[in-house]
């Protein structure tokens, strides 16, 4: 039998319809509901974290986000807190009730992620790592797939069809941002590749505002701009300090700024007809 991306490459899906994926506490990604999820950069310390996770869980949230092991383009700039920070990640979203979402950077993390974590995701860098895809299509839990920064919408659906064929049909796809040639911000949200696999692909599309744009200014009305084109949820970065962070605080809404992200964000989605959670 062949799978539904095999389909969709050679043609015979032409419109696919999003299949939504349970990913625990009862939420679906993918159905009526818009998913926010969000958290910092990375796991800082337990304060830090618990902080956010209560500011996320205050304003509605589900989900969180925060990077344990970290992909950093410098090796002199803070690598994540390994471990130790998968469980202030685990402590505190268990205390809130909200989900983990949180990155396996290489082959080795996936045991020990599956086991902490709700969500796995694997980063722009790895969207072509496929030894990681394998091991990520043999665990029992959805897998959020970043799409490389410089790769082409089928490359990242090929991308999702090495997890798939491996037995793992929970997949998200993430829209994050890819590289133009301007500099003026980080990346740019292709919100035609959002569109485009929501039509062509059977997995629910996230996007990732914070690292689409690298400026805080610019999160809220690109997350606008994302759930408009048809992002089944959004994945943001919140710091209580943004400018103390150790990765990504120019990007990082400050935690008073939840609820404007919510508040701009619910109607836009209500135009949908679709609900932001
Ligand atoms: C992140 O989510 O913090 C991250 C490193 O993302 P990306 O892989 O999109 O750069
Ligand atoms: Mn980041």
């Amino acid at each position: 039998m062949i799978s539904r991306s095999q389909q969709i490459q050679d043609g015979d899906l032409p419109l696919a319809i999003t299949v939504p994926i349970d990913i625990g506490h009862g939420l679906l990604v993918g159905g009526r509901q818009v998913i926010m999820m969000a958290g910092p950069c990375s796991v800082e310390s337990y304060e830090q974290t618990r902080e956010s996770a209560e500011a996320l869980a205050a304003a509605g949230g589900r989900v969180l986000r925060g990077g344990a092991y970290k992909p950093r383009t410098s090796p002199d700039t803070f690598q994540g807190l390994g471990r130790p920070g998968l469980e202030i990640l685990r402590k505190v979203a268990d205390e809130f009730n909200l989900l983990v979402i949180t990155e396996a950077l290489a082959v080795e993390h996936i045991p020990i992620v599956a086991e902490m974590a709700d969500i796995i995701q694997i980063g722009s860098r790895n969207m072509q790592h496929y030894p990681l895809l394998w091991a990520a299509g043999e665990i029992d839990k959805p897998v959020l797939l970043k799409r490389g920064y410089m790769a082409t919408v089928s490359e990242w659906l090929a991308a999702a069809a090495h997890i798939e064929q491996r037995g793992n049909q929970r997949i998200l796809l993430c829209e994050r941002g890819i590289r133009t040639f301007d500099p003026a911000t980080r990346n740019t949200m292709d919100t035609n590749a959002i569109a485009l696999a929501k039509q062509i692909s059977p997995f629910p599309v996230i996007a990732d505002p914070s690292h689409a744009t690298g400026q805080s200014n610019l999160v809220i009305p690109v997350a606008r701009a994302a759930v408009a084109a048809g992002a089944d949820g959004l994945l943001v970065e919140i710091h209580p300090d943004p400018k103390s962070a150790l990765s990504d605080g120019h990007q990082s809404l400050p935690l008073t700024r939840l609820s404007t992200l919510y508040t701009q964000v619910a109607p836009i989605a209500a135009a949908c007809d679709r609900e932001l959670i």
